[in-house]
């Protein structure tokens, strides 16, 4: 048994925070600043840092410059990276956690289970493993990938050998001279395949869609740039800006909509592959035949030199089965391995509806999103009163860093808190707001890059709905989202 993770409190917390990475941990930084409290943040896991504690397989790293994502108001001079190995990032997470006076403030393996609106009391009752928390408001900073997706394949549990996701990396199994298996080729599998490749006797790597993939230019930051860094903090911010600009044209270079651009993307992608790729049938195997920015684009220079080591096969045959021994490919052939890697990605819309939250009136927030999900900024919904998500349906982005997303929301939800403690009790969306919010990036959805090119991706549910991806650049999102419009909640 856990000791309990509260005392019964007589007054409930002013904002419960439920996950204590990049985003919740913005967020207790915040609220901290702006002395909201009492306030705690819950984390399910025996650690801080999200999905930078969980992703630690080999080569994992970010793909968004290190000086673009990370907090603008925790900056780090020092970054060793031009992209940051996720060491580095779990442990400025850490360090900013503890500069920031956090870490008491953080209770560690306490996972949130579902939460119940008091209407009488105008609190949240909230359920964790730990006991039950009263507050009088929750921000979900539970984050969208963090749930294993394994691929529903005949015999999945039949296979001999060991057997693990790349978000739950078995750092036990020695890869050294077995032969690895490696499913999947999204961004997870784009970092860690190379660094199979150099230890493992055989890898096959198991491809059903090719990414696109452009240059990465990734270089250790010279010590002398670090140093002015800190001297002239203007620099690091012009750095920063510069980064973010460049990103945020990609927004207009076909990575939200088909555009003139888009063609010229590509055409730098195709020569990045000729280019690394010289052998025609291979280059065949790794073309795309559907629109750049209709999945994640990815960054690599060494995926496609690993794909040429004689030790790798690439496979574009589908899966039939896996069996005891390793993969049957649907032509018949046996793949002989000792270890299978999935990296075969996350259920992105499928946590959002495990959450058990009963709302005003005692709806359900899964009934709420029956027809898919949606919230006003991706951040409220209608119903659910003094609840704020972060990272929450239609904020994700394929161009730019998530970091300037987060950041905007909590500006939003700061708003909001501020009028609770003005003197309100609840604070909700109007649902006309959040219809007219909807029906505005719904008809920018319709003509998107996910839903017009050609592919499918885990930016789509199971209706083929787009409920995760913001459809246009961050500036219009911080426009729409930055500062909560009294006039579109309800204050009680
Ligand atoms: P992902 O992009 O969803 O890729 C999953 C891969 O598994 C795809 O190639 C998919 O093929 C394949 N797959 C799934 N089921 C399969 C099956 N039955 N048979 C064969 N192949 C199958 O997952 P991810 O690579 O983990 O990335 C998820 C997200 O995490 C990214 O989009 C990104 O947002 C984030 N991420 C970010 C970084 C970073 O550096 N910032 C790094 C890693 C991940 P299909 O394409 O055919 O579906």
């Amino acid at each position: 048994m856990k000791a309990p993770a509260t005392e019964p409190a007589a007054e409930p917390l002013e904002v419960l925070i439920v996950g204590a990475g990049f985003s919740g941990l913005a967020m207790a930084i915040r609220c901290r600043q702006a002395r909201i409290g009492p306030m705690r943040v819950i984390e399910k896991a025996a650690d801080i840092g999200g999905t930078w504690r969980e992703n630690t397989y080999p080569g994992a790293a970010c793909d968004v410059p290190s000086h673009l994502y990370s907090l603008s108001f925790a900056p780090k001079p020092d970054w060793t990276r031009m992209y940051a190995p996720q060491p580095e990032i779990q442990a400025y997470l850490r360090e900013t956690a503890e500069r920031h006076g956090l870490m008491p403030l953080i209770k560690l393996g306490t996972a949130f289970s579902g939460a119940t609106w008091d209407e009488a009391r105008a609190v949240w009752h909230v359920e964790t493993d730990r006991g039950p928390i009263t507050t009088r408001a929750i921000v979900s900073a539970m984050g969208g990938l963090h749930h294993p997706a394994y691929p529903d394949l005949p015999g999945r549990d039949a296979f001999a050998g060991a057997a693990f996701h790349t978000a739950t990396w078995d750092h036990s199994v020695d890869l050294a001279g077995k032969r690895v298996g490696v499913i999947g080729t999204g961004a997870s599998a784009i970092q860690v395949v190379p660094e199979i490749a150099k230890v493992a006797g055989h890898l096959t790597l198991f491809q059903r869609t090719p990414p696109w993939i452009m240059p990465k230019h990734d270089h250790a930051i010279a010590d002398s740039t670090k140093a002015r860094y800190r001297r002239l903090p203007v620099l690091r911010r012009l750095e920063r800006a510069r980064l973010f600009w460049l990103h945020e044209l990609r927004a207009f270079f076909g990575f939200t909509k088909v555009s003139k651009l888009t063609k010229q993307a590509e055409g730098l992608a195709r020569h990045h592959l000729a280019k690394a790729v010289p052998d025609r049938a291979l280059r065949a195997k790794l073309t795309p035949n559907y629109r750049l920015g209709c999945k994640r684009v990815l960054i690599s220079d060494e995926y496609y030199p690993a794909l040429q080591r004689p030790n790798v096969t690439l496979e574009t045959g589908d899966i039939a089965r896996i069996t005891e021994a390793g993969v049957t490919t649907a032509d018949g052939r046996a793949h002989a391995l000792d270890v299978i890697v999935y990296a075969t990605g996350f259920d992105v819309t499928g946590s959002f509806a495990r959450m058990d939250l009963v709302g005003r009136d005692g709806r359900r927030l899964a009934e709420a999103w029956s027809d898919g999900m949606g919230a006003y900024q991706g951040i409220t919904v209608a119903g659910f009163p003094n609840y704020f998500m972060l990272l929450g349906p239609n904020t994700g982005l394929g161009h730019n860093s998530i970091i300037a997303m987060i950041e905007i929301q909590v500006r939003h939800v700061l708003d909001c808190l501020a009028a609770l403690r003005g003197g309100a009790r609840a604070i909700e969306v109007r649902p006309e707001a959040q219809a007219r919010f909807l029906d505005r990036i719904r008809s920018r959805l319709a003509d998107s890059i996910w839903q017009a090119g050609g592919c499918r991706s885990w930016y789509l549910d199971a209706q083929g709905r787009n409920t995760t991806l913001w459809p246009d650049s961050v500036m219009a999102y911080r426009r729409s989202a930055r500062r909560a419009r009294m006039a579109d909640y309800r204050l009680g």
